[in-house]
């Protein structure tokens, strides 16, 4: 709308006295049709005013018609509408037009001023925006100068055109900042993933015995504290099995450390087969001792998976070289009771293994509740 105008800042016109207003005679005289023209002319202006907001220029339509109307109907000259029509006051009609065309122009001009002190407001603001963010480049620093620059133009098309192309291109820097934000945030995202892995990685071999690649003691230690817990709110049967190659320490001496070790991986593809359930924790409790937790699993059902595993290992035989060996082990079994901690569960499990070697090896007892 403002584009319209070509109007320079400040512009005020120079000369303030209509032409004529002085008594002069209209080189147009009275003649019929230029008085049409002329009132059609004021209602036209009047009828197609510009939408100014200015107290002096409110009722600038009504006083185009009132004009009007005194020049073709012969009413009271709008100036003095107390008196009776004598003649038309021609220059009434020029001093009233060059006034609202005077009122106009100081109204746009400062609505084009106040149109630049907005515009460099919000420039300041884009300016800040973009030095706030990390690396203030050369091509934004050379945008807002242009932008700034702009505000100088006299041509409201020039200003125009100026604002609309550096904005045009601060969008597409700010297009290609958040490209390259995305980019880091997909790498970083990337990377939190492949760590997220490792992380997982390095816990699982934290938590794995070396040599049979199975549960370690810690995560053995965990693993009841988390079912001591869970066990709390969640009660479930669930049964804690201690093992213990008998006579090992013979293997170890009679065949060498070498033979014992192959002895104890070759122990653990026996007892995975014996628990093959996910939910089965089987873990390397230390030396030749191994534990086995039975989420869900009374006492009585694991009584007789335990006595098919010894059965197992009695008729399994172990290549270890060149040399056969066969092992049995004693077993401790003991089922989690009400309120019981991880300590007390393991003790009876471990005194339960100590009196089956007791009562001669090979075989499994049972803790009592
Ligand atoms: P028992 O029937 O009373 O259990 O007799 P045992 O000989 O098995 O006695 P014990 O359980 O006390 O002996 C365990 C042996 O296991 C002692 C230790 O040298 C051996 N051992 C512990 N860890 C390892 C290992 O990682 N590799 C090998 N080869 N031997 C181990
Ligand atoms: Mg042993």
């Amino acid at each position: 709308m403002l584009g319209r105008f070509r109007l320079s800042r400040n512009s005020k016109p120079k000369d303030t006295t209509p032409p004529g207003a002085s008594g002069e005679r209209s080189p147009v005289g009275d003649d019929e049709p230029a008085v049409d023209t002329i009132a059609a002319l004021l209602r036209t202006l009047g009828s197609m005013s510009l939408p100014i907001d200015s107290p002096a220029l409110a009722d600038f339509p009504s006083q185009c018609e009132a004009w009007a109307t005194h020049l073709l109907l012969r009413r009271p000259s709008p100036n003095a509408p107390e008196r009776p029509f004598t003649k038309r006051d021609w220059g009434g009609v020029r001093m009233f037009v060059l006034r609202s065309r005077q009122h106009e122009l100081e109204a746009v001009s400062a609505s084009l001023d106040d149109l630049r002190a907005a515009l460099w407001k919000m420039i300041e603001t884009l300016s800040q925006t973009f030095r706030e963010e990390e690396g203030h480049d050369q091509t934004v620093a050379q945008q807002i100068d242009r932008l700034k620059g702009a505000l100088d133009k006299t041509s409201t098309e020039e200003l125009k055109r100026e604002i609309l192309g550096a904005i045009g291109s601060l969008n597409r820097i700010a297009e290609s900042r958040r490209q390259q934000s995305r980019r880091r945030v997909e790498h970083l995202s990337a990377t939190v993933a492949l760590l997220a892995n490792d992380l997982r990685a390095a816990k699982r071999e934290a938590e794995m015995d070396g040599l049979t690649r199975i549960y370690n003691r810690g995560a053995f230690d965990d693993y009841v504290a988390t079912t001591i817990q869970l066990q709390r709110s969640f009660p479930r049967p669930t049964t804690l099995i201690l093992i213990d190659i008998d006579r090992f320490k013979q293997i170890n001496d009679t065949l060498g450390h070498q033979a014992g070790d192959a002895v104890l991986q070759a122990y653990v593809g026996r007892l995975s087969l014996a628990f093959p359930r996910r939910s089965d924790f089987v873990a390397r409790y230390g030396g030749d001792e191994f534990a086995v937790i039975l989420p869900d699993t009374p006492l009585k059902d694991a009584v007789p998976l335990v006595g098919r595993h010894l059965e197992d290992l009695r008729k399994h035989v172990i290549d270890v070289g060149k040399s056969k060996v066969r092992i049995t082990a004693s077993v401790g079994l003991a089922e989690l009771a009400d309120k019981e901690d991880g300590a007390s569960w393991i003790g009876r499990a471990d005194r339960a293994l100590y009196e089956a070697k007791r009562a001669g090896r090979d075989r499994f007892v049972a803790a009592e509740a």
